[in-house]
């Protein structure tokens, strides 16, 4: 999606936006990634003068990888920006945090990409109360279970172990 910045606003008007982000630009996703939908993005933006103040939320629905057990894991994120652009970058502005324009569209598909890229590496669980695998054996404690000898004895076990202790 481009963004046309219109050159007749009233500075500092805040205008709304929303639509679907392009994906077909971007490069091939991690592996054991992918995105289900289109992302779709709105927010508003407000010139002043050169500069123009794009804020908004990017929503992401994708597949990617369980942190704790490793099976596949659908997500949706919501992923809020804000960005400062001015046109013409001079030498001046690249100390400040302003992302160069033409004046007239700003790239959103290119804007979305590099949030989606700050945005990996989030925990992501297949479900809120995954199990996660099991440190002795490696099994997915999701779709079995196994003897592994859980580290923590279990009070009622420390009780008789200590019943036995005293009376030795
Ligand atoms: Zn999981
Ligand atoms: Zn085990």
């Amino acid at each position: 999606m481009k963004l046309q910045i219109s050159e007749v606003t009233v500075p500092g008007e805040a205008i709304a936006f929303h639509g679907s982000i392009d994906t077909t630009e971007w490069q091939a996703e991690p592996e054991g990634e992918a995105l289900l939908d289109a992302p779709q993005i709105d927010g508003h933006y407000r010139r002043d003068g050169r500069y123009v103040y794009v804020d908004g939320e990017l929503h992401v629905h994708g597949r990617t990888t369980c942190t704790r057990c490793l099976d596949d894991a659908e997500c949706r994120q919501t992923l809020p920006f804000s960005e400062v652009y001015v046109k013409t970058a001079t030498a001046a502005e690249t100390d400040f945090d302003a992302l160069p324009f033409d004046g007239s569209y700003i790239d959103l598909d290119a804007l979305a990409r590099d949030i989606v890229i700050m945005a990996a590496g989030a925990q992501v669980l297949c479900r809120d109360d995954c199990r996660g695998l099991c440190p002795g054996c490696g099994v997915n404690l999701n779709h079995e279970s196994c003897q592994c000898v859980p580290e923590e004895v279990p009070p009622q076990w420390a009780a008789l172990r200590e019943l036995l202790t005293t009376k030795q």
